[in-house]
Parts: structure tokens; C-alpha cells; sequence
């Protein structure tokens, strides 16, 4: 690779840090490669603003670079031609450059924020450089010295605080991933997940690139950080290129071991480890990661990160990414949220309850007894339809504290954000008095109002009583301190307010003295205070004795514009006055700041209490609303469900005001393991009927009530899902293989607490290629993996199974066939199709009549050729499975070790070790 810089020293150490990876197009253009060159080696040819400029990019290559210029920031180069495309603003020029052009385009101040998330949105990372002295200072060090800017902040996916930029029902976490070395010689990953927005630090160590790979989908980061090394690897790279997020490649300082440790120890100023909880290295070289990353972005700034909290594998259901995908948990094979399980179960009334019921529906637990205590507070809620609603309309008025406690705690607070502190302090107690006279809340419940009804009611006076009433979004608009607070702050007020009344006063006596009415006092930032005049009346004031008085600053082309002693007078008081009015008014928003950011833990607690109340409460709601019931779940390999519903079709039926046709499903049994083999028509509801159980799986565990009239679950570990299909061309594989490779990793997988859904496996190939997959399939689950299983399939040849293993069972869609009139019942009985009715459903699509006719007679033909040749003698030869296929291969500890070798990444020394190690294991 060439050197990124050439010919110039990086003045900041993130050029060092940031990768030369491009995020977007980030291909520099032959003139700013010329203008970083030519500014260093002879820099009397450039500008001395454009020398600043150039080095200011050269250590921000990756990012978009704002450079303030007054009331606008500027971009220039290549920067300037890719923000006017994406934002589809003008592309000018300024200036020259070694004899070309410059392009250049520009934002105005005021409106950043929303140029902002146009390039965050398209993936972009913007360095914010503003200036870091007045203008008249930078003028003092003589003519040609340019006003000191400085880098303040990297505006990034996965890092931003403004409530503009935020989704307010999405959580806005960045992914670092790191990976060390186990003694064993092999490798494991680290994630830390942060998401500055909240100050929530999940960590986790995860052994292999699979896992890492779930646990990413799970997480859905709005940017991944990881080490170069590891975005260099290609198997890595493809887990982090199918997450969809920006990777942000980071240099070799993250660290190891002891660095990593006391990178963390001096953000969080502690000085052990002891109070984070048992971290393992990986975890802690991801969180060192994630804060090193925070830092460099940051700038500086501190987040009120809170503690790194460690998720282990085993807490949560496992759920990989193609079955998170195809379940359409938190958003559609499409995308979008509406449409998926969340938007179908989402009634919570605050912005972080949305965010938390994401998380929990993305990572269900596997503790019953955890589990069981989230279903007691949502019990407790449906039992009291009252207590209910009124703690709903109560934390409808708790405003989003975790966001504004990170906003002020980086210094991008404002007054709203320190009055969504104080409503949330009177909203706590409101909610903890009112619910106090209910009845006794469950274990989970209790815990969060005794929360609520600790909070600091002398923060929320001292905050209520400083206020004004009507808050800008923006501390520097000033006016958000209320009368009678500060004396000096009134003073000031009072004089500013004055003088504004003065200069009324001024422009009558002006008008009356020369004895015109169009007279007008105006202001602007170049002149000031000035007075402007008719042209004509204009002539009269440039001569005496009236130019004693007024003298000329400027002519318009109709007017002309004059200045007095006094008018320059008032303004110096009035600049002094509104000076010393916000200088007051920042002081005593600092203050206040302060007083909350004591208050960091105390205050997030609360947060976490009123999402967690808000959840619960949302689902009590739902749960009544649609006629859910609690569902039992324990450490057996039951799964029994009577009168289960898919939650989201129902929902669209129902708005339809159609009726959704529940079904039960067991897969139980004293042994569990059972698999269910589905046959029926097209469009009779198999899909459905699988989803639907699996989603009930999942919503149990997650904490919910379910859509079934009754619901008894040994609990899942992994759910595993296999459905429709899809191409994914981009990465090279056909539908078929898509199909392939997600079979083969659930066959590898699952065991006998995991629940298998596979939906028409070995579709995608010949007929006979793709029966011989499916059947060898249900052999290997019931005999090898001996998971729950739901398996639909249009290959009825697959139901004569059930003659030989003992735990399938044929299920079959319930259809009428009136005289040739096919009505789907979509009713899940026992028993095994015949026949798939699939001319059927091809001409209610509107296939012409001819094709069908000659589908019709095509099929009788077929069909009688299958007659002489019933699968039914098949399955009598052919051995079972088990007794023919070879043997899983057992564990192999020599040949794991040997694909955790990274040659790439190992240094002389460290792969001589390994090459013992692997001795030692032969
Ligand atoms: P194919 O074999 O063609 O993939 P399928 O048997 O998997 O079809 P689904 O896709 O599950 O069929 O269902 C088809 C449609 O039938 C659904 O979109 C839904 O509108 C309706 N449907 C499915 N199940 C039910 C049900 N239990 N009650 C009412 N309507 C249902």
C-alpha cells in the first residue's frame, strides 16, 4: 500500500490510529495529494488557511472534514465534490490551488445537524473542526495569521448523542471487536458493544468466528471497530461486511493484556478491575478497544459510560443471523421495522422502553427462573388493568434521561436536556406513589418503584426553580434561566433590556431632529448599531453641521448608512450586557450540569427502571388487548402449544377482519426430540404454522405472554431456522447454495434442547437431488442432533419416514375440495398430503388458462408414472440412516487447534510456540 501521506508529517495521532481503510469513497484527488505535498515542502506556495486546512486532513484522511468558517463549515477537494452529491447542495469554488481550482461547498452552522444525518445515514464519519480562538485574536499575531481550528469531534454511525441524528426507539451501538490468544494457542473473540447515546458497556467473549458472527447479528451495531489485523482476515471480513455496518479499521494501540487493562482502569478511574465483574481478556481487550475508539472520537469528552457488563453465551437464546433474518425479529427481509415481530408487539409509551423491548427480543433468556420473574411483572400488570394505565399515561411524561444524561455529560447538553432530568425525577415519584397504593408489586416490579420513589427530589427543585419556561434547544440561544435566580444575571438583563429601549428612544429624537420619518436604527454583525437614511436625505447628513454628528459607514444603492457616539456607545453596553447575560446563564447551566452528572448512576438506574416498568406494563397491554395468555416454561424438552396464532399475520388479518385459524403443536413427549413433518397445499399455511411456533419460543422467553390459548416450554438454548429461499449473489452463492450452507450449519449445531424450523429444504435442486437431501436431513435430526423439530416439505415421499422414526410425526394442512373448488382451512391436523395442489394455487395467480389446462394433463402423467414406482418399497430398502452413514468425527482437538492459527498473525517466536503446542497435542 502507498503511504497515505505523502511528503507530510500527520500532525494528529489518528492518522496513525484510523486505518487508511476507506469507509466510502475515500480516493483522494490528484490535487489535494498535490496540495498536502507542495504545503509541506514549500509552504510559502500555499495559502496560510489552506497550509491549516491541508494538515487538519491529512490527519482526519478517513472523514469528511467541517472546517468553520465563520457562520458556515466548509468542506474543500474531494470532501467538497461527495458532501454536494450526497446532500445535493450547490459545488462552488474557491480560489485557487497551485494554479487549479478548488472545490469547495459549504453548510450553514445552524443547520449542520441535519446535513449530518444525511452523511451518517449514507455511512460517512464527519470531523467537526471549529474555531478555537476569535477572529481578533488570530488578527493580534499579525496580518497574515489564520485563527487556530482544531478537530473537536468525529461525528461517526456508531457515535452520535444528537437527538436529531437518533432513532429514538433504536438503540445506537458501535460493535469493537478484538481477538487473543488462548493458552491453548488458539484464538478468542472479544465484543464490546457501546452505545454512547445511552452509556450502555455490554461485553462478551465468544470462541470462534461462528459464534462471533451470531452474537454481531444480535447486536446489529451501527459501526464496527476492530483491529486491521482482523479486518484483513477474509472470513472476518465477510461477518463484518454482512452486518451492513461501516467497519472502522483501528492501528495496533487498542492492545493486549496489561495496556488494554489499564486503558480501562484510567477511563473508569478505578484502580482494580475487581468492581467490573469477572472479565475474561477477550472481554477486556474489546472494551479497551470500544474505549480507546470513544476517546479518539470524543475528542476528549468524557460519556458516562456505564461499567462493562458481561452477557456469557449460555444467559441468552442462541439465535443466529439467517434465522434472526428469516424470523423477521426486528426488521423485515426487507429492512424495515414495521412489518417485523417487534413493530407487531411494540405498545411501550417512552423511547427506551421501545429500545429495551428490542433488546429483549433480541436476546431471550434461558433461565426459567429469570424468565419467570419477567413474566410476573407483566402478570401483575394484566391482573390490574387500572394500575396499568395509569403507570402507561405516567410514563408517557418521562422524557428519554439516558440520552440527555450522555448529552450533558459530553458537553452537547442543553436546557431540555436538564429539564428532562427534572420531569423524570417528578414523573418517578408520581409513579411510585401512585402504583404504591395497587397492590404489592412482584419481586422485579418492587425493585424498580423502590428505584423511582428514591429520586432526588432537591435535584428536581434545584433545576425546576432555575428554569425558564420555554427552553431552547441550544444553551448559546441564552433566555432559559428564570427571572430572580441570579442577581447579577437580572442586572444585566435589565441594562441589555434598557439599552434596547434607549436606542427606540433614539431613532424618534434621530427622526425628529432631521425631520424625517423613514429613519431606521438597524443592526447587522459587520457595522453594528447604524442608522440608514433615504440617499437623498443621506447627502444632507455628509455636510455640516449634521456631519458633526452622524458620520458615514456605508453607501447602499438607495440608502445610505451612518453611525453616531452614541449608537456606538449603547452598543458597547449592550454587547457587554447580553456578554455578561449569557456568560451568567452558562455558568448556572454549567452548575446545574454538574449537580446532575454527580448523580450519573443514581440517575441511570432510574432510566433503566422506568424502561423496564414501561416494557412490562406494554406487554401486560398487548397481552390483554389480544387475548395472550402466560406461558410455562421449565427445564423440560416439552413444547406443547394449543391454540398458537403467528402474532404478526393475525395482527394483518385481523385489520383485514378476518379470523386467523389457531393450531396446536407438540414436539414434547417423554423424550422429547419429536419432529413434526408438515405436508399440505400451497398456500394452506405451512410457513406460517412454523414461524408462528418459533415466534412463540421466542416471545416466552424473551419474557412475554404468548398468542396461544396455553403454552408449556422446556426451555430453548438455540433456535435454528431455516426458511424460504434467497440468493445472496453478492457473496457469491446461489439460492441453493444459500440453502446449503444453512442447513449444514443447523445440522452441525443443534442439540437436543434446540427447537429446528426448516421450511421445503432441497427445493432449489433437481427433484430427486433434493428429496435424497431432505430425507437424509430428518434422518441426521432424529438420530444425531434429536432436536424439536417443525420440517414442511412438498416432498410427500418424506411422511412414509414416520414408519421407522419413532418420534415423527406427520402433520398435515386441513383442506375442502368441493368439486373441483379447493378452500384452504388452514387447520394443522394429524396425517400426510398426497397431493400439493400447486396447479390449484397457479391459477388463482392468473396463469392462462391454456398452461393450466396443460399443467392439468401433464401432472395425470406423471403422476400415474410415480404409481408404478411407490416410494412406499423405498423406504423398506434402504437402511436407516444411522446404521449406514459414517460417524459424526469426534472432537478432534489437534485439528482445531490447527484452523485457530492465524500464520499472519503470528510472530516468529509465537508460531514456533505453536508449532509445540501442536506437537504436544499429536
Ligand atoms: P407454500 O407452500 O406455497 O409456501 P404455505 O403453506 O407455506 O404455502 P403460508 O405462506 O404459510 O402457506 O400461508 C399463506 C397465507 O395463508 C398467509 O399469507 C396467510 O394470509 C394465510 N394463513 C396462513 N395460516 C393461516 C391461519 N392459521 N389462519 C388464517 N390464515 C392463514
Amino acid at each position: 500500500m502507498p503511504p497515505l501521506v505523502a511528503g507530510i508529517h500527520a500532525s494528529g495521532s489518528l492518522a496513525r490510529l484510523i486505518s487508511r481503510r476507506p469507509l466510502g469513497q475515500r480516493r483522494r484527488s490528484p490535487l489535494l495529494s498535490r496540495a498536502m505535498d507542495q504545503t509541506v515542502e514549500k509552504p510559502a506556495r500555499a495559502t496560510p488557511m489552506m497550509a491549516q486546512y491541508v494538515e487538519i486532513k491529512t490527519a482526519n484522511p478517513d472523514s469528511l472534514l467541517f472546517y468553520r468558517m465563520g457562520d458556515f463549515y466548509e468542506l474543500f477537494f474531494d470532501d467538497a465534490q461527495i458532501a454536494a452529491r450526497a446532500l445535493g447542495i450547490m459545488l462552488t469554488k474557491r480560489g485557487k490551488h497551485l494554479g487549479e481550482d478548488i472545490p469547495m461547498c459549504g453548510v450553514p452552522v445552524e443547520r449542520a445537524d441535519e446535513y449530518l444525518q444525511k452523511l451518517i445515514a449514507l455511512g460517512h464519519r464527519v470531523a467537526v473542526c471549529e474555531q478555537m480562538e476569535d477572529p481578533a485574536e488570530a488578527k493580534k499575531r499579525g496580518a497574515k495569521s489564520v485563527v487556530r481550528r482544531d478537530v473537536v469531534r468525529l461525528v461517526t454511525p456508531g457515535t452520535i448523542t444528537e437527538e436529531t441524528l437518533l432513532d429514538p426507539a433504536r438503540a445506537n451501538a458501535f460493535a469493537a471487536v478484538a481477538r487473543v490468544r488462548r493458552e491453548d494457542g488458539g484464538f478468542v473473540y472479544g465484543v464490546a458493544s457501546v452505545d454512547i447515546s445511552t452509556g450502555a458497556f455490554l461485553v462478551c467473549a465468544r470462541d470462534d468466528a461462528a459464534t462471533l458472527a451470531t452474537e454481531l447479528a444480535r447486536l446489529e451495531p451501527r459501526e464496527i471497530i476492530a483491529g486491521e489485523a482482523l479486518c484483513r482476515d477474509a472470513k472476518l471480513a465477510e461477518i463484518f461486511a454482512a452486518r451492513g455496518a461501516p467497519v472502522t479499521p483501528l492501528g495496533r494501540e487498542a492492545g493486549e493484556g496489561a495496556s488494554a487493562e489499564r486503558r480501562l482502569l484510567d477511563f473508569f478511574g478505578v484502580a482494580t478491575l475487581g468492581g467490573f465483574g469477572a472479565l475474561t481478556p477477550a472481554e477486556i481487550a474489546a472494551a479497551a478497544t470500544a474505549i480507546l475508539y470513544v476517546e479518539r472520537t470524543q475528542k476528549g469528552k468524557r460519556p458516562a459510560l456505564s461499567r462493562p457488563v458481561s452477557l456469557r453465551e449460555s444467559q441468552t437464546l442462541d439465535i443466529d443471523a439467517a434465522t434472526r433474518a428469516n424470523l423477521e425479529l426486528t426488521r423485515t427481509l426487507g429492512g424495515a421495522r414495521e412489518g417485523s415481530l417487534l413493530s407487531a408487539i411494540d405498545r411501550t409509551v417512552t423511547p427506551a422502553g421501545a429500545r429495551l423491548l428490542a433488546e429483549r427480543v433480541s436476546a431471550p433468556l434461558t433461565d426459567p427462573g429469570a424468565i419467570a420473574r419477567r413474566l410476573d411483572a407483566v402478570a401483575h400488570f394484566t391482573a390490574d388493568a387500572a394500575a396499568r394505565e395509569g403507570a402507561r399515561a405516567r410514563l408517557g411524561r418521562a422524557p428519554d434521561m439516558a440520552r440527555a444524561l450522555s448529552r450533558l455529560a459530553l458537553q452537547r447538553g442543553g436546557p431540555r436536556d436538564l429539564d428532562a432530568i427534572r420531569a423524570g425525577l417528578a414523573a418517578a415519584r408520581d409513579i411510585a406513589g401512585f402504583l404504591s397504593q395497587r397492590k404489592p408489586a412482584p419481586e422485579e416490579t418492587a425493585a424498580d418503584l423502590a428505584v423511582l420513589a428514591a429520586a432526588d427530589r432537591e435535584l428536581q427543585t434545584a433545576i425546576e426553580t432555575r428554569l425558564a419556561k420555554d427552553l431552547p434547544l441550544d444553551k448559546r440561544a441564552g433566555g432559559f434561566i428564570a427571572p430572580g435566580v441570579d442577581a447579577v444575571l437580572d442586572e444585566a438583563r435589565q441594562l441589555r433590556d434598557d439599552s434596547r429601549q434607549v436606542i427606540a428612544g433614539l431613532q424618534t429624537r434621530y427622526a425628529e431632529l432631521l425631520d424625517v420619518r423613514q429613519i431606521k436604527i438597524k443592526h447587522n454583525n459587520f457595522l453594528g448599531y447604524f442608522l440608514e437614511v433615504a440617499q437623498a436625505q443621506g447627502e444632507r447628513l455628509l455636510k455640516p453641521p449634521l456631519n458633526e454628528t452622524f458620520t458615514h459607514r456605508q453607501t447602499m444603492a438607495d440608502a445610505m448608512r451612518f453611525s453616531t457616539r452614541e449608537l456606538v456607545e449603547l452598543e458597547a453596553k449592550i454587547a457587554s450586557a447580553a456578554e455578561t447575560v449569557l456568560a451568567r446563564e452558562l455558568a448556572i447551566f454549567d452548575e446545574l450540569a454538574a449537580a446532575v452528572l454527580a448523580r450519573t448512576e443514581e440517575l441511570r438506574r432510574l432510566a433503566d427502571s422506568f424502561a423496564r416498568l414501561d416494557v412490562v406494563a406494554a406487554l401486560a397491554e398487548l397481552a390483554d388487548a389480544r387475548g395472550w395468555t402466560r406461558p410455562n416454561i421449565d427445564a423440560s424438552l416439552d413444547f406443547t402449544i394449543r391454540g398458537g396464532r403467528h402474532p404478526v399475520v393475525e395482527a394483518a388479518l385481523a385489520a383485514q377482519g378476518k379470523v386467523f385459524a389457531a393450531n396446536d403443536c407438540d414436539l414434547g413427549g417423554e423424550t422429547g426430540g419429536a419432529i413434526a413433518v408438515v405436508t399440505g397445499p400451497n398456500m394452506a399455511g405451512k410457513s406460517t404454522f412454523l414461524r408462528q411456533n418459533a415466534l412463540i419460543a421466542i416471545l416466552a422467553q424473551a419474557g412475554s405472554f404468548v398468542p396461544a390459548a396455553e403454552a408449556q416450554i422446556g426451555v430453548v438454548d438455540r433456535l435454528f431456522s431455516r426458511v424460504g429461499a434467497s440468493d445472496d449473489l453478492a457473496r457469491g452463492r446461489s439460492t441453493f447454495m444459500v440453502e446449503m450452507v444453512e442447513t449444514a450449519a443447523i445440522l452441525n449445531c443443534a442439540g437436543p434442547r434446540s427447537l429446528v424450523i426448516l421450511d421445503e429444504i432441497g427445493r432449489g435442486t433437481a427433484t430427486f437431488d433434493g428429496l435424497s437431501i431432505a430425507w437424509a436431513t430428518i434422518e441426521h435430526l432424529h438420530e444425531v442432533n434429536r432436536s424439536r423439530a417443525l420440517f414442511a416439505t412438498h416432498f410427500h415421499e418424506l411422511t412414509q419416514l414416520a414408519k421407522r422414526l419413532p418420534r415423527l410425526v406427520n402433520l398435515t394442512m386441513k383442506v375442502a375440495d368441493h368439486a373441483g373448488e379447493v378452500i384452504f382451512l388452514h387447520e394443522v391436523i394429524k396425517g400426510a398430503a398426497d397431493r400439493s395442489y400447486g396447479v390449484h394455487v397457479a391459477e388463482l395467480a392468473g396463469l392462462p388458462q391454456s398452461v393450466v389446462a396443460r399443467a392439468h394433463a401433464i401432472l395425470a402423467e406423471l403422476e400415474a408414472a410415480d404409481r408404478r414406482a411407490p416410494v412406499e418399497t423405498l423406504i423398506d430398502d434402504l437402511p436407516l440412516f444411522a446404521h449406514v452413514a459414517p460417524a459424526a468425527p469426534a472432537k478432534d482437538p489437534l485439528r482445531e487447534a490447527l484452523a485457530s492459527i492465524d500464520p499472519d498473525a503470528l510472530t516468529p517466536r509465537e508460531a514456533l510456540a505453536a508449532l509445540y503446542s501442536l506437537k504436544e497435542k499429536a
